[in-house]
């Protein structure tokens, strides 16, 4: 069914501007930023996603492929090599996990790479059966130490977080840790806490991160890498979501929600948990305005709090009450 009325453009909403530390490098020609993190460790962002790579005396390796940098990531490669005299031919690449939007571009570097990913993500790619993220052939369950070029990487998997298989890529000899679709370097998580499917597993991650010695974090979005800072900036606005989350839970009463429903359960239950997702939420709209960029876009910060608000309820029993 159309209407003009259904039709008819919303007018779209402002947003409070991005803050300056939300913003990285200025792109090129080509759409496309590379930069040296540390020694021959670079860096690749298209202003939304991110990806790394060893320029070593045996070749390169990469780390993730995101499509929507896809032939740029050739083109950064050469850069860097031929700027550094080395070879240009990708040897390695190495999945953060495997969801398509960091590794679809993983079948632009030919056969003979060898690919290396946590168990679980073999498991998934097989199962996903997509021509442009052929399966890793090297596998490890909980470490694997990569050695190539006379360099060294720590690939370790801590269990579920943002994905069923997403590992820790500490660089030691970097000063660098790649850990990607945690934390979002100056922005809030995008929605229900960054499509996250292990929620305690991603509340715990950040810490995770901590613990690993580093001074430059690749987390896989947006233009800049971070600093321990920005992970503590996160970790805040998370517990205060938390904290957030707990107030609203005991002071939101679901009474008049039944009352009103009666035999439609569902609406009561979707009334109240959307009452108390909006009183949680709102707060946290409030004080990260400004200071996170994206905070205000309701989308993001309310689908995040529902998120943890169910976590809180199934995962740690906040909230229910066991009948008399
Ligand atoms: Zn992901």
């Amino acid at each position: 069914m159309t209407s003009a009325a259904t039709d008819e453009p919303q007018p779209l909403p402002d947003y409070a501007p991005v803050p300056d530390l939300a913003l990285g490098p200025a792109l090129n020609d080509h759409g496309f930023y590379v930069g040296r993190v540390q020694r021959n460790l670079f860096w690749v962002t298209d202003g939304t996603y991110q990806c790394a790579f060893l320029a070593t005396r045996d070749g390169v390796a990469l780390f993730d492929a995101p499509p929507t940098i896809g032939h740029n990531l050739r083109r950064a490669v050469d850069e860097i090599t031929a700027a550094e005299g080395v070879p240009n031919t990708v040897t390695h690449l190495v999945y953060s996990h495997h969801h398509a939007d960091h590794a679809g571009a993983a079948d632009l570097f030919g056969d003979d790479v060898v690919r290396i990913g946590h168990v679980e993500t073999r498991r998934l790619l097989l199962r996903d059966n997509d021509p442009t993220r052929p399966a890793p052939e090297v596998t490890f369950e909980d470490r694997y130490t990569l050695q190539v070029g006379g360099e060294r990487v720590e690939l370790a998997f801590h269990g579920p977080n943002h994905s069923p298989d997403n590992i820790f890529i500490h660089f030691p000899d970097h000063d660098a840790l790649m850990l990607i679709d945690i934390v979002n370097i100056g922005w809030v998580p995008i929605y229900n806490l960054n499509l996250s499917e292990d929620v305690p597993g991603y509340l715990d991650a950040p810490a995770q991160a901590l613990s690993y010695p580093w001074t430059h974090y690749i987390g896989g979005h947006l233009g800049r890498l971070g600093t321990r800072d920005d992970i503590a900036l996160h970790q805040r606005y998370i517990a205060d979501i938390v904290d957030s989350c707990r107030a609203a839970l005991g002071s939101v009463d679901p009474t008049p929600y039944f009352v009103r429903y009666g035999a439609n359960v569902w609406a009561a239950v979707g009334g109240y948990l959307d009452a108390v997702t909006a009183k949680a939420a709102a707060p946290i709209i409030a004080q990260y305005t400004g200071v996170l960029a994206a905070a205000d876009v309701p989308a993001f910060t309310t689908s995040t709090t529902f998120t943890i608000l169910q976590s809180m309820r199934l995962d740690l029993g906040a909230g229910s009450q066991v009948h008399p």
